[in-house]
């Protein structure tokens, strides 16, 4: 089964997802940190990526379902979280042809208003190993720049700049926003506050996870 993690920019999916496929063995499958392997390992897909993420535009559509593709090829039978798939209702679409056999559960709304993101993601940090994220106030790692899990070094990413922010937010609100209306006319729409602390985000998440 699939469970999509959906949210703006700052909304908490990456930390959620981190959590869930800790503690509950999902496995999480963020598209962001996929692109960001390519492009650190030089890859075509990389090549192609790399300017639009710079710009904190979105990456056209069918480099992201190779990404994905191939991401869902190694999950095997697991339980899959999808963190920042999809991001437009073309997305959405090709995600839906795409699992068919494996089935989308639910879009969980991970809902945050806007005031909240801008801070939040000002002081997000990121390990440049595995990924894992932090925030320098409600979630920062033992030791200041290092990663708890791997030890890597946590930085800011360079799309998390204010200037870059605005442009993700934009694009959230364009493109990504829609999405949500494709869900609710599924019927796979669920939304969770997205506010408060990570363990009770965390608990909200699961309470909908635990619905019949
Ligand atoms: P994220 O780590 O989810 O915030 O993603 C970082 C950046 O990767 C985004 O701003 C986009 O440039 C790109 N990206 C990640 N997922 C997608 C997607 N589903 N569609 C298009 N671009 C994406």
């Amino acid at each position: 089964m699939i469970t999509v993690l959906f949210g703006a920019p700052g909304a908490g999916k990456g930390t959620q997802a981190d959590l869930l496929a800790d503690r509950l063995g999902y496995k999480k499958i963020s598209t962001g940190d996929a692109l960001r392997k390519h492009i650190r390992s030089g890859t075509e897909v990389g090549l192609k990526a790399r300017s639009y993420m710079d710009e904190g535009k979105l990456v056209p559509d069918d480099v992201l379902l190779e990404v994905l593709g191939s991401e869902l090829l190694s999950s095997g039978n697991a339980n899959v979280l999808l963190d920042g798939y999809p991001r437009n209702t073309a997305q959405a679409e090709a995600l839906g042809a795409l699992v068919k056999s494996k089935g989308i559960r639910y879009c969980i709304h991970l809902d945050v208003n806007s005031n909240v993101l801008v801070d939040r993601i000002s002081g997000r940090r990121t390990c440049s190993s595995c990924g894992s994220t932090y925030h320098i106030t409600y979630n920062p790692s033992k030791v200041f720049g290092v990663c708890d899990r791997c030890g890597g070094d946590t930085v800011q990413r360079p799309d998390d700049s204010e200037d870059k922010v605005k442009v993700r937010l934009a694009v959230y609100e364009q493109q990504t926003k829609p999405v949500l209306e494709f869900y609710k006319n599924a019927g796979l729409y669920r939304r969770v506050d997205g506010t408060g602390t990570t363990q009770e985000v965390f608990e909200r998440i699961c309470a909908t996870l635990n619905q019949a």
